[in-house]
């Protein structure tokens, strides 16, 4: 059996994992240098390999029922474990993300996990990308020639679109749509969002944070911390409400700085309070919402203490688009579910698997994202 693999990210390494337990053959090509190389940007932005959670709760974080089926056959219970077997400890983090160990940096996990792969025979080649396949083989070029391999068994994980420089650029579009398998186009997902916030209002206040607020879209709402930059904001709730705002620009974000208060007793509060700025200043209100509140407010909206609470509780942020994929954390859009089966194969081309974020899901960031990449690498690479 000879199971060719092309690109070296999370999904494809762990479909490497699995494949070399059945024996045979196994050879990833990559195009890029190294391995691995989104995965590591991961690792400088916190490095959340999963999250923990009951099954049932961990699986409604996807975009996609059919995710469920593959997160089952490798859940974050099982990850931990295989994580431990090739020697990284892990940790949960208080709010339920898994973390390697402090001790192991990302770049050791990865190197850890190369070092394991090559020891159980598996063959790397980079600066190799795919151009063409068929049924039976790949068509892939190295520097200046292009070779044609054979496979018993070829998966794919490509990646997305987001971060290009890391490898994952979506060349390989073109290729599946001449193939006629269809491919949703590619959108932000876990991005910043482009506000409709006065500029000079933004340039003053970016790096801001606002710390414990609820922010909401439409029927959708997160708890946790927002970042202000210099065109929006940025930070876990808004990725979280992407989906969201994504089909429906129009709305509003709404942003409500005390979620533990409800608005009449912040109208009382501000009754008490000598004047209004001392009232926001003594509510701990951030600088920013306190100084757009003195600017944009005219001066019988500013001392009027209903208006006020109406804005700490629902202010209100226009919103014009989300940042451009090429910022995005992910994706979301890629290879149809209706071009799969259940095993993640190509119903055209059965002997050919897609997985990763190349595949048309999303889920939030906080460990959702590689965790579903691990799991479709398992159900591809266990179903050889
Ligand atoms: C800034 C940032 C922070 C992140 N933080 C987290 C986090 O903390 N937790 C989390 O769960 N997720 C996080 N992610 C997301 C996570 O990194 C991705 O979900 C994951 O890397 C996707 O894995 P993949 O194997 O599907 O694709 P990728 O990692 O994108 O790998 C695809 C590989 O295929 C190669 N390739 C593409 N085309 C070809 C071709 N034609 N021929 C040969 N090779 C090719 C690419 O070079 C690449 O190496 C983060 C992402 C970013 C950008």
């Amino acid at each position: 059996m000879k199971t060719v693999i092309i690109g070296a990210g999370p999904a494809s390494l762990m479909a490497a994992t699995q494949a070399v337990k059945k024996g045979g053959e196994v050879i990833v090509f990559e195009k890029m240098k190294t391995a691995g190389r989104k995965f590591l940007v991961a690792g400088e932005g916190g490095f959340n390999l999963s999250h923990i959670g009951e099954l049932d709760d961990f699986i409604s974080y996807y975009s996609h029922a059919e995710m469920a089926n593959i997160i089952r056959q490798f859940t974050n219970e099982d990850l931990i474990h295989w994580l431990e077997d090739i020697g990284i400890q892990t940790y949960v983090g208080s709010s339920g993300k898994i973390f390697p160990i402090k001790e192991i940096k990302p770049a050791m996990v990865l190197t850890t996990w190369l070092n394991y792969l090559k020891q159980n025979g598996v063959v790397f080649v980079f600066h190799a990308t795919l151009i063409d396949f068929d049924q039976n083989s790949v068509t892939i070029k190295t520097k200046n020639e292009c070779e044609n391999i054979t496979f018993d068994r070829l998966i794919l994980g490509l990646g997305a679109a987001s971060w290009p420089k890391t490898g994952s650029d979506a060349s390989w579009v073109s290729l599946f749509q001449s193939k006629k398998l269809e491919v949703i186009p590619f959108q932000s997902s876990n991005a910043g969002c482009v506000c409709n916030l006065p500029s000079d209002f933004l340039t003053q206040f970016q790096g801001s944070i606002f710390k414990n607020v609820i922010v909401s879209h439409k029927n959708n709402n997160r708890k946790g911390e927002v970042l202000v930059t210099e065109y929006g904001l940025e930070g876990a709730p808004i990725y979280y409400l992407n989906p969201s705002i994504r089909n429906d620009f129009s709305f509003p974000i709404i942003i409500d700085f005390k979620p533990n208060y409800q608005l009449t007793e912040i109208v009382d509060f501000l009754k008490k309070s000598k004047n209004t700025t001392l009232g926001l200043k003594h509510l701990k209100l951030p600088d920013a919402f306190i100084f757009w509140c003195k600017t944009y407010l005219n001066k019988d909206d500013y001392t009027d203490h209903k208006v006020i609470a109406s804005h700490i509780k629902h202010f209100m942020v226009p919103i014009n688009r989300l940042r451009p994929i090429e910022e995005a954390i992910s994706c979301c859009g890629g290879v149809s579910w209706g071009e799969l089966d259940t095993n993640l194969r190509l119903k055209k081309f059965p002997n050919i698997s897609v997985i990763g974020e190349m595949v048309d899901w999303e889920a939030p960031t906080g460990g959702y994202l590689l965790q579903g990449a691990f799991s479709m690498g398992f159900v591809a690479g266990s179903a050889i």
